[in-house]
């Protein structure tokens, strides 16, 4: 469904699907996200913003994000500092010229390292897996406080993180969002938690500054269990959740002392994010599709 154009055209349209919409999404611009920002700051809790919008099809589109993301980095540090801005490279032209968007990366990251800001990389489809880490390795060594999203579904993931010999990455480890074939991907929900469990001590141990982006209690229990043995301050490690997923448990972290940051999705092109989304969690598919037919 996250690829049915289709459907996108009628769901973009359609009125009735704003609510789930809203759950998920700050909004159509910058200033919503903003606003959205003021909020979850004032409750102790951090935002990475995300402007929605994938796998473009000429470099002007990867241009034209590169460029609100530019914006949305000079804004952080008067509007909401500690924010950071999570960037999908296929956003920035993975897909028609790899120099092209590492070059787009590349302008983003000085931008935000000027202005003491730093950005996420999130980790797409396999399809695009392996030029992003590419990319990533390409730009760490001049950029080492970037951090990239590790998918603990994948069966590389584990051969890729002990591939960083020099500089240990920052990551935010993931279950994963995208449909991946048997030969890719663990694709039991128990065997990705318990994979996802496995990671996080190993990261907690070997990795700066981790992040861990999960709502599952018993992979968030697992992390707190680990960092406590390791001996390891709250604030050294941080988890992530997205906005409109478990608001309550954010606050429950906050209060017991954990860094919490949430991904702040904002801007029109909404489809493909919320069809994850959706597909995280049925019940919520199934209320937008009868918000689509009215019902
Ligand atoms: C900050 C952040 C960044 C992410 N970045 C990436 C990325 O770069 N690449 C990538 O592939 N994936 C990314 N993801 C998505 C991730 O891979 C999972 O698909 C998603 O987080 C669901 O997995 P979970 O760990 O929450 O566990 P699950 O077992 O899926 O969920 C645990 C519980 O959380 C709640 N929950 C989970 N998802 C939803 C939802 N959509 N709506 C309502 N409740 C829900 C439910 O109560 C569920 O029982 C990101 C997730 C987060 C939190």
């Amino acid at each position: 469904m996250a690829e049915n154009k289709k459907l996108e055209a009628i769901a973009t349209k359609n009125r009735l699907t704003r609510p789930i919409v809203e759950r998920y999404v700050a909004g159509n611009g910058l200033l919503d996200a903003w606003r959205v920002t003021e909020k979850l700051n004032a409750a102790g809790i951090d935002v990475s913003l995300d402007l929605l919008g994938e796998s473009v099809f000429d470099l002007a589109q990867s241009k034209a994000a590169t460029q609100e993301y530019l914006g949305a980095i000079e804004e952080i540090n008067t509007r909401a500092p500690g924010s950071t801005v999570s960037v999908k490279l296929s956003q920035l032209g993975i897909g028609i010229d790899l120099q092209q968007c590492a070059n787009n990366l590349k302008s983003l990251l000085q931008m935000a390292d000027a202005q003491g800001v730093q950005v996420e990389v999130d980790m797409e489809h396999s399809s695009v897996g392996r030029a992003t880490l590419e990319i990533f390795k390409g730009i760490l060594s001049d950029y080492p406080k970037t951090r990239l999203a590790i998918q603990a579904n994948m069966r590389r993931t584990p051969e890729d993180l002990l591939s960083f010999t020099d500089i240990k990455p920052r990551i935010r480890l993931v279950k994963g969002a995208f449909d991946e074939t048997l030969d890719d991907a663990l694709r039991s929900a128990d065997e990705v938690t318990e994979q996802y469990k496995y990671l996080s001590r190993w990261a907690l141990r070997h990795l700066p500054d981790p992040a861990f982006g999960t709502h599952d209690d018993e992979c968030i229990e697992v992390v707190k269990e680990a960092a406590r043995e390791l001996g390891l301050d709250r604030k050294s490690f941080e988890f992530q959740m997205l906005y409109g997923v478990r608001r309550k448990l954010q606050d429950e972290l906050v209060r017991d002392g954990y860094r919490v940051r949430v991904y702040l999705p904002y801007g029109t092109q909404w489809y493909p994010y919320l069809m994850r989304r959706m597909a995280e969690k049925p019940a919520n598919l199934l209320l937008f599709l009868r918000s689509l037919i009215g019902g």
